[in-house]
């Protein structure tokens, strides 16, 4: 048994579930996912677990950052708005400190629908937002509903209203954005080659799948010694997803087990005799996972691999489609890659 970091902060995932389908979501989120959402019986049940466990942001219980307190996300949480101010009631019930809601901002078509809704969670508890801005958002998402967004945000939560990534939106209010804008004509805009050489960005998850053309191949040897980046099995932005599923950082697909038993979780720790992927992973044996994968029948890449994260994902997507492996979960995660 290996025990695993308590969390002290992370991502409450409502559903995977999207109006976009960004080409870089790291949790292969989309229109095309059951819909499954949690439900209020088990945000009542499961949460007074995480309750216990997560901790303020270093500013305070009534203030957000990135890596403290509980952020409400999904998919897009505002799809299911009931739903989404249920958990924060739920969660200010309970005394979580540090609540946020992250937002791709489509619904943000009016000022007074907007502003109504903001103020609603306010009022209920919620102690901040966070508002997605890059390239890939914009290709989904007109440009003057996440700067509507920015704007009553900052009227109704103050300075508790993080703009994730405050680069891009400068960016585009200097090239007076309107609109959607595609990638293509981003990168004519900008004169880029590429969206990475900006600001951080993790070529993981469906980024590792849809923009593996943009960037150049390895084979996979280059990564057996590279390092997880941020660590695999951290206390802090860890999700929980609404199968219960306890994903490590931000590695959708992976389960550490269920966050629905947390404290049973975080008391026995994790069996890795029955799950050989999370055994190499925890262990960093990246040529061992991939060794274990050849054994399999996988074949390594002739095209190579852009990053680590895209071995990794590549060998589970394998392993996936011929096995039930329990610690890749969701299962669904893998199909809504393309
Ligand atoms: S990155 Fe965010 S907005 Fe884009 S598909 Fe994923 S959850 Fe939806
Ligand atoms: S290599 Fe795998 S386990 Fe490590 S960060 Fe990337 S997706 Fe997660």
């Amino acid at each position: 048994m290996m025990k695993i970091p308590r969390p002290i902060s992370g991502g409450l995932m409502l559903s995977y579930k999207c109006q976009a389908e960004c080409r870089h979501c790291m949790y292969a989120c989309s229109p095309k996912w059951a819909g499954d959402w949690i439900t209020v019986d088990q945000l009542e049940q499961f949460l007074p677990q995480l309750a216990k466990v997560i901790e303020p942001s270093p500013h305070g219980h009534q203030y957000m950052s990135l890596n403290h307190g509980l952020h409400f996300t999904g998919g897009e949480p505002f799809l299911n708005f009931k739903l989404l101010l249920k958990a924060v009631q739920i969660a200010e019930t309970l005394n979580i400190p540090s609540t946020f809601v992250e937002t791709n901002c489509f619904w943000c078509k009016i000022d007074t629908l907007t502003k109504e809704r903001l103020q609603i969670l306010k009022d209920n508890g919620l102690k901040g937002i966070m508002i997605s801005v890059n390239p890939f958002y914009a290709e989904y998402v007109p440009f003057e509903r996440t700067d509507r967004c920015v704007r009553l945000s900052q009227d109704v939560f103050g300075q508790n209203v993080m703009v994730y990534q405050l680069e891009y939106y400068h960016l585009f209010k200097k090239l007076g954005i309107t609109g959607r804008l595609s990638i293509d004509k981003y990168l004519k805009l900008t004169r880029e080659e590429s969206i990475s050489n900006r600001v951080e960005f993790f070529l993981m998850g469906r980024a590792a799948e849809r923009l593996k053309e943009l960037y150049p191949g390895y084979p996979a040897k280059r990564f057996f010694n590279t390092p997880c980046q941020p660590d695999f099995l951290r206390s802090w932005h860890n999700h929980f997803d609404n199968y219960g599923n306890f994903i490590p950082g931000y590695c959708g697909g992976i389960s550490l087990g269920s966050w629905f038993d947390l404290d049973g979780l975080l008391k026995a720790g994790i069996d890795l005799k029955n799950r050989p992927v999370l055994n190499y992973l925890v262990k960093k044996d990246m040529q061992g996972l991939f060794k274990f994968a050849l054994d399999s029948g996988y074949h390594e890449l002739n095209e190579g691999y852009v990053s680590k994260c895209h071995l990794c994902l590549d060998v589970r997507k394998y392993l996936v489609s011929i096995g039930d492996y329990v610690e890749l979960q969701p299962r669904e995660s893998y199909e809504q890659l393309k």
